[in-house]
C-alpha cells in the first residue's frame, strides 16, 4: 500500500472508530457489531505498526473508549468526574485462538519461567471501581477515559449485591473493579416498558446496563434490576501473590466474585475452558463476550506491565456471535422519518441469544445485492455483540429452483415519489419530505418522543391527527383544540385533557431537548446537548456556519453541513417561527428562567419520607427556587417537607424547634404553578379553556 494511501485510510478508520465508540460508550446505541469495530480495530493497529510515522497517543489503537459525557466547560455534568488512583484499562483481544497460543507463548518467552493462567468469564457490561475504607463503600467510578471517570456512588449503591458493609478481616482501605450487568429477564422488562413508552429500546443489554448506571435518578436505577460482578484488585491496591488468592479474599469479605473461573498450567487447559463456556454460556442468566485469561502470579503481572491501553499479563478471546438459520417469509421497504428507505426481511421466528428473532435489518440495496439473497432463501441470522439481528449470509444448498431476485422498489412504499440515491449515499431517499405521510408521522413521532418535547403520542395517535388533517407539523400540535379531537376514536374528556396538557407542557422542556425535536439529520441526543450548549440559542445555530459547526466537539463534516442546510431551507425557518411564537424554549437562558424562581431563597428545607415525586426531584425543585437543601433538621431548618412515613425523630426535633411540617401540595404551592412537575397535567378540561 502506498504511503499517502495508507494514511488517508488511517485517518478514515480513526475517524469511523471514534463515531463507533461514542455511540456504544456515550450514547448506549451502537450502530455497528462488535466484531465489525473488532475488526476496524485490527486493521487500523496493523497500518500503524506498517506505518509508525503515522502513530499517534490519540488513535483510538492507543486509548481506552470513553464514556464520560462530553459536554462544554461551561455546562453542567450530570456526575462529577473523578481521577482514578491507578489508570482503568481496556483488554488486548482476538477471536482466534492461535493468537491466545500466541499470548501464551511470548508471556513464556518474557517470563522464562513456570506459570498459571486464571481463566474467566468476560462479563458484558460496564465496567466499574469500587473503594471501601474502613469496611464501607465510599466511591463507585466509572471507566471513564481510564484516568478519570464518573462518579456514580449513589447509583452503585442501589445495585443489590454491592455491599455498603463488608464483613471478615478486610484491609483499611481498597480499590475493587468488576462489571455492572444486565440480567436477561430484567433487560427484557426494560425494553417492553420502553416499548409502552415508545421509546427507542436499548440493543442489547450491555448498552442497557451503561445506560442505567448513568441515570439521574438512584431511585429509578434501583429499579432497573442491575448486578454486579468483581474480577480485579489493582496490584498496587494490595499486596497478594496471587489473583486467584485476591479474588478469595474478596469473596471472604462479602463481595461478589464469580466461581465460574479456573486455573489452568497450559494452553490445553486453557482451550477446555474456552470450549466449554462457548457452549455453556447460554444457560448464563446475563451476558458474556468471551473469556478473560490472566497471568495469575502478581509478580509476573508486575513484569509484564501495561501498554498506554490494556495489559500484557492478560488476554480476552471473545466467542463470535451466535448465528441461526431460518427462512426469509418476505422483505419489507420500511420508510423513515429522514426519507430513508430500509429493507427489513420478515423470518421465521427463530430463537437467538435468549430472544425469539422474527425480522432482521437488511441496511440497504447494496446488502442484498451483496449478500445475493433470493425470495425465500434460508438465511444466517446473527447479533454481532447482542445487537439487533443481522443477516449475514445465505445458505445456498437450500435455494430453491426458480427463486427470484427481490426487486428493490424504484418509488415510495408509502407516497409512490421516485425514489433517489445521492453519490456519497448507501441508502436510497424518498425525496417527498412535505408529502410522504410516513415521513411526516415519522417526524411528529420524534417531535413528541420522550427525550425531545415529552408529549403523549404515540403512533396511533399520530396516525389519526395524520388522517384528520389537524396535524403535519409539530407547530400544528400547539394550535390544537379539545373539539377538534373529540372526534378522535377511544378519545374521551379525560385522553384529551392529557394530551393538550403534556403539549402545554412540553413548552418549559429544556432548549437542548428542542434542538433534538427538530430532528435535523445526525444531531442525536448527545449531539443535539452539545451544540446547544455550545451556542447557547436556536439563533446563534440557525446564523452559523459550516466552520463554525466544525469548531463544536465531536461534530464532524457530515454532521456540520446537515445543521448548516437545516436553518437555510424556508419552510424550516417558518416552521421555526410558528414553534417560538408558542414560547417553546430556543435558548438555554430561556430554559434556566422558565424553570427557575427565587421563591424558596434564603429557606433551608429538609426532605423526609416518600413522595408522589422522587426525592431527587424534589431537592433540584428546592434548588431551582433558590433554596437549600439538607439532611439533618436544626435550628437553621426553615420547615420540614414531610411525605408518607417521615423520619419520627426528625418530626420530634421539628416539634421541639417549633419548625413548620409542610406536605408536597403545601410546597408546590409555594413555588411558581408552571415549574411543577406535572401540574398542568392535573389541570381539568375546562380550566385549560383551548376550545
Ligand atoms: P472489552 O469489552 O473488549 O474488554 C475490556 C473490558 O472487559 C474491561 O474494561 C472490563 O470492563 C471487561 N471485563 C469483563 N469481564 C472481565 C474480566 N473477567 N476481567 C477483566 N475485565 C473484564 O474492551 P472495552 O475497552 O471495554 O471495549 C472495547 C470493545 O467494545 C471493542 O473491542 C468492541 O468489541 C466494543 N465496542 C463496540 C463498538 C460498536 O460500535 N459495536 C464501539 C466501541 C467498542
Amino acid at each position: 500500500m502506498l504511503k499517502e494511501e495508507a494514511y488517508s485510510r488511517i485517518l478514515e478508520l480513526r475517524g469511523i472508530l471514534e463515531e463507533n465508540s461514542r455511540r456504544y460508550y456515550v450514547d448506549n446505541a451502537p450502530t455497528m457489531s462488535d466484531y465489525e469495530y473488532d475488526q476496524l480495530m485490527h486493521e487500523l493497529e496493523a497500518l500503524e505498526a506498517d506505518f509508525p510515522e503515522f502513530a499517534s497517543a490519540d488513535s483510538p489503537t492507543s486509548k481506552v473508549g470513553s464514556d464520560l459525557e462530553t459536554s462544554s466547560e461551561s455546562s453542567g455534568r450530570e456526575f462529577v468526574q473523578r481521577p482514578h488512583r491507578y489508570p482503568m484499562l481496556s483488554l488486548g483481544n482476538t477471536y482466534s485462538i492461535a493468537e491466545v497460543e500466541e499470548f501464551s507463548a511470548r508471556a513464556d518467552r518474557t517470563l522464562g519461567t513456570s506459570f498459571s493462567y486464571c481463566c474467566e468469564l468476560k462479563f458484558d457490561g460496564t465496567a466499574i471501581c469500587l473503594t471501601y475504607r474502613n469496611g464501607r463503600l465510599v466511591q463507585a467510578l466509572t471507566r471513564g477515559d481510564g484516568i478519570v471517570g464518573d462518579d456514580v456512588t449513589r447509583n452503585a449503591l442501589q445495585i443489590s449485591n454491592v455491599p455498603r458493609v463488608l464483613k471478615g478481616d478486610y484491609p483499611e482501605e481498597f480499590e475493587i473493579r468488576g462489571e455492572v450487568l444486565m440480567p436477561y429477564d430484567a433487560f427484557d422488562k426494560l425494553n417492553a416498558l420502553r416499548a409502552l413508552d415508545d421509546e427507542q429500546p436499548f440493543a442489547n443489554p450491555r448498552n442497557a446496563a451503561s445506560g442505567s448506571l448513568k441515570l439521574a435518578n438512584p431511585d429509578e436505577v434501583a429499579m432497573r434490576g442491575l448486578w454486579c460482578t468483581l474480577y480485579h484488585i489493582p496490584a498496587q491496591s494490595l499486596d497478594f501473590e496471587s489473583h486467584d488468592e485476591a479474588l478469595r479474599a474478596a469473596e471472604s469479605w462479602g463481595l461478589p466474585v464469580s466461581h465460574d473461573r479456573r486455573l489452568c498450567r497450559n494452553i490445553s487447559e486453557i482451550k477446555d475452558f474456552i470450549d466449554y463456556w462457548d457452549v455453556h454460556r447460554k444457560d448464563l442468566p446475563f451476558a458474556t463476550d468471551g473469556v478473560v485469561i490472566k497471568i495469575n502470579e502478581m509478580a509476573y503481572q508486575r513484569a509484564l506491565g501495561f501498554t498506554s491501553k490494556s495489559p500484557r499479563w492478560a488476554v480476552a478471546y471473545k466467542f463470535k456471535a451466535e448465528q441461526a438459520i431460518t427462512p426469509v417469509l418476505s422483505i419489507d421497504y420500511q420508510v423513515g422519518r429522514t426519507g430513508a428507505i430500509t429493507p427489513v426481511a420478515n423470518l421465521e421466528p427463530v430463537l437467538l441469544s435468549g430472544t425469539m428473532v422474527k425480522r432482521a435489518t437488511l441496511v440497504n440495496e447494496d446488502q442484498i445485492r451483496m449478500l445475493d439473497i433470493h425470495e425465500g432463501d434460508y438465511v444466517y441470522v446473527e447479533k454481532g455483540g447482542e445487537i439487533i439481528p443481522k443477516i449475514t449470509a445465505v445458505d445456498l444448498s437450500r435455494r430453491k429452483p426458480g427463486a427470484r431476485v427481490p426487486s428493490f422498489p424504484s418509488v415510495c412504499p408509502d407516497c409512490g415519489t421516485p425514489l433517489v440515491r445521492a453519490e456519497d449515499e448507501a441508502k436510497w431517499f424518498c425525496p417527498n419530505s412535505d408529502g410522504c405521510p410516513m415521513q411526516i408521522k415519522g417526524e411528529l413521532l420524534h417531535f413528541c418522543s420522550r427525550k425531545a418535547m415529552d408529549i403523549l403520542a404515540g403512533e396511533a395517535t399520530i396516525d389519526q391527527l395524520f388522517s384528520l388533517g389537524i396535524a403535519r407539523t409539530p407547530a400544528d400540535l400547539y394550535d390544537l383544540k379539545p373539539v377538534q379531537l373529540l372526534g378522535m376514536d377511544g378519545w374521551k374528556e379525560k385522553s384529551i385533557t392529557r394530551f393538550l396538557s403534556s403539549i402545554e407542557k412540553s413548552k418549559v422542556v429544556p432548549f437542548e431537548r428542542v434542538l433534538f425535536a427538530l430532528g435535523i439529520r445526525y444531531v442525536g441526543e448527545t449531539t443535539a446537548k452539545t451544540v446547544a450548549r455550545y451556542f447557547g440559542s436556536l439563533d446563534s445555530v440557525a446564523q452559523a456556519d459550516e466552520d463554525a459547526l466544525k469548531q463544536v466537539p465531536d461534530i464532524g463534516n457530515v454532521c456540520a453541513r446537515s445543521i448548516y442546510e437545516y436553518f437555510r431551507d424556508k419552510k424550516h425557518m417558518d416552521e421555526i417561527d410558528r414553534l417560538r411564537a408558542h414560547g417553546l424554549n430556543f435558548s438555554l437562558e430561556q430554559s434556566a428562567s422558565a424553570t427557575s424562581s427565587d421563591a424558596l431563597a434564603g429557606k433551608t428545607i429538609v426532605i423526609s419520607g416518600t413522595f408522589a415525586h422522587s426525592r431527587d426531584e424534589l431537592k433540584a425543585l428546592v434548588e431551582k427556587h433558590g433554596g437549600k437543601s439538607s439532611g439533618s433538621v436544626s435550628g437553621k431548618t426553615s420547615f420540614l417537607l414531610a411525605g408518607e412515613k417521615p423520619g419520627p425523630e426528625k418530626i420530634r426535633k421539628c416539634e421541639e424547634l417549633g419548625i413548620p411540617v409542610i406536605s408536597e401540595e403545601d410546597f408546590f404551592s409555594m413555588i411558581p404553578h408552571e415549574t411543577v412537575p406535572g401540574r398542568i397535567e392535573n389541570a381539568s378540561f375546562s380550566q385549560l379553556s383551548l376550545f
